[in-house]
């Protein structure tokens, strides 16, 4: 487990064949981002990825990935599938920022901007797929022991801890849900959750309630993740809230399950988003409210945040780009209409013959 960065080919930016107004602009390096550069590139719509400085996303700090198709044997590590996403990408002709983007300028059906501090870049196009950030206690040993033990993902790693007796921490909706998955694996899963009373729903609750092995202890919250002698997760260091009391818990892994930030910075206030932050699209489709501009991945998604169906959405984004770029210029109507839109209109059309 490491949470080494994989180094891939840095383009410095003077190298980049800059172009008057792209096709498509997509802002964020990984599953979503990468993926629909894949497919825009494979469409001949040559696409500029501003990826990060440090692009790959979460997986960059996930070593095991069993759950992503297509690796049978042994999975893969994070980082190196990154690597093969962006390689894949670049091998039709995706162009990379390996910078930050710093500003958006979004704009109802015109010339969407970007920068990358000084650096103006203009499209017909924008794909923001900017992903979203599991939140985090700031506690001494979160980040050291990430990957040793400590993650963010009972999904991608419960798995890993079997016979294990591990913690959750948190109490919402991701708490329980985590809790009754990776429960399916460990000997004992204790939630630690600062207040008695939940967030979570009472449905959600009650099933983790319902879960043998699962027990909860309130009104807790972590102080410390403490590393053995092999400098893995030994154990964690609680504190009652009410009586300021602490204790040491042995643990063989932990799972921070407190939600996640929607990477909307940027974006906020131009385009639709709900009340946390996560991009809204429209109609089964990636189209946001602005004509252009499309959305995929982690940024719109705060149900299933897998790495597979961030990289769906990414594709679906391309398709939807690919579909409003059809015309010169592109017209707001055909992002309206777009490809999911003609499905739709079409299974209309369907139902009328049918009822005429
Ligand atoms: P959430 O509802 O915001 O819950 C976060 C939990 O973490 C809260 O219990 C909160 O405690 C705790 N927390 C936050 N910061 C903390 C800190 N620094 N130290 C200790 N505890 C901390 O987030 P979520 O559970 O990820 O859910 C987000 C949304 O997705 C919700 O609308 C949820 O219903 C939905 N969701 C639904 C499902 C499902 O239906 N299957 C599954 C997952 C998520 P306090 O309560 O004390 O603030």
């Amino acid at each position: 487990m490491s949470e080494n960065k994989v180094d891939g080919e840095r383009k410095p930016r003077d190298v980049l064949e800059h172009r008057a107004i792209e096709n498509v602009i997509i802002v964020g390096g990984a599953c979503a981002g990468y993926t629909a550069a894949l497919y825009s590139s494979r469409a001949n719509l040559e696409p500029l990825v501003i990826e990060g400085f440090q692009w790959g996303g979460q997986l960059q700090n996930t070593t095991d990935v069993e759950n992503y198709p297509g690796f049978p044997d042994d999975g893969i590590m994070g980082p190196e599938l990154m690597t093969k996403f962006r390689e894949q990408a670049e091998r039709f002709g995706t162009r990379f920022v390996t910078d930050n983007a710093t500003r958006i300028e979004l704009s109802d059906g015109g010339i969407q901007r970007v920068w990358v501090n000084d650096d103006e870049y203009r499209a017909k196009a924008v794909i923001l797929a900017m992903g979203a950030e599991p939140k985090r206690l700031g506690v001494p040993g979160e980040v050291e022991l990430g990957g040793r033990g400590v993650s963010t993902c009972g999904v991608c790693d419960g798995a890993f801890f079997k016979g294990q007796d591990v913690i959750v921490v948190g109490g919402g909706d991701s708490a329980m849900e985590e809790s009754i998955f990776v429960a399916k694996f460990a000997e004992q899963l204790t939630i630690i959750h600062r207040r008695d009373e939940f967030r979570a729903s009472k449905i959600m609750l009650e099933r983790a309630r319902e879960v043998e092995n699962i027990d909860f202890k309130t009104p807790f919250v972590v102080e410390e993740f403490v590393a053995g002698d092999d400098g893995r997760i030994a154990s964690v260091r609680l504190k009652n809230v009410e009586t300021g009391a602490t204790e040491e818990m042995d643990t063989g892994g932990a799972f921070v399950a407190i939600g996640h930030t929607p990477q909307s910075e940027l974006v906020k206030g131009q385009v639709d988003t709900d009340e946390n932050g996560y991009v809204l699209t429209q109609d089964g489709s990636t189209r946001t409210n602005l004509a252009g501009v499309f959305a995929s991945g982690d940024l719109v998604d705060h149900i299933y945040r897998q790495a597979v169906t961030a990289a769906g959405t990414g594709s679906m984004s391309a398709l939807d780009a690919e579909w409003y770029l059809r015309d010169t210029p592109p017209s707001p109507e055909a992002h309206w209409a777009g490809k999911a839109g003609v499905a739709q209109e079409g299974e209309r059309d369907e139902a009328e013959k049918v009822q005429a």
